[in-house]
């Protein structure tokens, strides 16, 4: 078999990247393990333009937000299915400063950040004592619909397999694996990626985080909800998306009874309804040090590519960074220089 790409791993990264390369007119072939908790399967698919206690916009938000609003649009009409849904999320103030925060923020830049009109509208749903702000705009992408959606519409072009290393014959115009050959070879395996023969030279951080899956009947579905944790609605109604952590030192991928019970025991403080949990994952980010991306080709080996480091951010920056990095490959146009794997040359080429 004869195809322009191999990808290797579909998480929302081989997926973005797949759907550029096939908008570029280029043919690919995805082999992924079909692992059935991956952190693309457990994430919320949140793009929140707005991150952390100090209210700060997210890097390269005005690129991404706008490109990956459009992409996941183009997808939904291809795919004819509804993967966003576009909400907001009310921040909970945890404290006075936090609110005074809040108010100084929308005063230097009120693009995303809103004081919210009815102070009171939430009480009937939860315990708050110091008010909350609005962001504005902020969205939920069913990134499991996506992908098996993307992957049911081109079977052809994917295959249930764990790729072997030892068995790639890399050359500096193409490679060969099993029956494919193909131009280029391009590894979006997630934390996997730590393992890579080519690439585990990168600073790769990874990321442990849980999440729980509850029924609350009742609660509105309108928002995305944030006090010191997320509570996001799902596509199915009653169903909520409560976590997370973010943990750089970890045993194993596999839920701990010890979030599980700090998170009920928050939730049980927070919301004023009744709630019931009915699953509880794990999945481990593909972060890195400089929680920037890598995306491009190895300098040694031409033929040999990276999409990866999506961190905690897949959601928004998968769409942009997979049409950046598909140009390049087709029309050699640059790629952003703190996402592009050449910043690494040197530990690259040493190994
Ligand atoms: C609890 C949690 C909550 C999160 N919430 C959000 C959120 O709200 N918003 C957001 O933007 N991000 C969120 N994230 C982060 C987001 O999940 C990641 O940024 C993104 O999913 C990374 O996608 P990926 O495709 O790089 O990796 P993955 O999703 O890990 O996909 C890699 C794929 O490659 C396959 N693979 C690996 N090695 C091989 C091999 N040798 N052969 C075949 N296949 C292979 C794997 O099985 C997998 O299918 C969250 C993550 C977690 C854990």
């Amino acid at each position: 078999m004869q195809v322009d790409y191999l990808i290797i791993g579909q998480g929302i990264a081989g997926t973005m990247l797949s759907w550029a390369l096939h908008r570029a007119g280029k043919s690919f072939l995805v082999l992924d393990e079909a692992a059935p908790i991956t952190s693309s399967r457990v994430a919320a698919g949140i793009i929140n333009p707005v991150t952390g206690r100090r209210f700060v916009r997210s890097w390269m938000i005005e690129e991404l937000l706008p490109f990956a609003r459009t992409t996941y649009s183009e997808m939904e009409t291809f795919l004819q299915v509804q993967v966003v849904r576009h909400l907001d999320m009310i921040r909970f103030f945890p404290n006075s400063e936090s609110r005074d925060l809040f108010v100084t923020r929308i005063t230097e830049d009120d693009t995303y950040l809103h004081t919210y009109p009815d102070q009171n509208h939430f009480n009937n749903f939860f315990n708050y004592h110091y008010g909350c702000g609005q962001v504005r705009p902020a969205f939920c992408v069913d990134l499991q619909l996506l992908m098996q959606a993307w992957r049911a519409a081109m079977p052809q072009h994917f295959r249930d397999h764990r790729f072997n290393p030892e068995a790639l014959t890399v050359q500096p115009d193409g490679v060969r694996y099993e029956d494919i050959d193909a131009q280029k070879i391009i590894f979006c395996e997630g934390h996997q990626g730590e393992a890579n023969k080519w690439f585990r030279a990168l600073p790769f951080s990874a990321n442990k985080g849980e999440a729980l899956f509850i029924e609350c009947a009742g609660l509105e579905d309108k928002h995305i909800f944030k006090q010191s944790h997320l509570l996001a609605p799902l596509a199915q109604k009653g169903l909520f998306w409560v976590g997370s952590t973010y943990q750089n030192r970890f045993a194993d991928a596999a839920p701990t009874p010890e979030f599980r019970q700090r998170t009920e025991q928050h939730l049980r403080d927070w919301l004023k309804l009744p709630f019931t949990v009915v699953d509880h994952k794990a999945a481990i980010r593909p972060a890195t040090v400089e929680r920037r991306p890598f995306v491009g080709l190895h300098p040694q080996h031409p033929a040999v590519g990276i999409f990866n480091g999506l961190g905690t951010k897949g959601t928004s920056l998968a769409p942009y960074f997979a049409h950046q990095f598909a140009a390049h490959l087709v029309h050699g146009t640059p790629i952003t220089p703190e996402a592009d794997v050449k910043r690494f040359e040197r530990v690259l080429t040493k190994f």
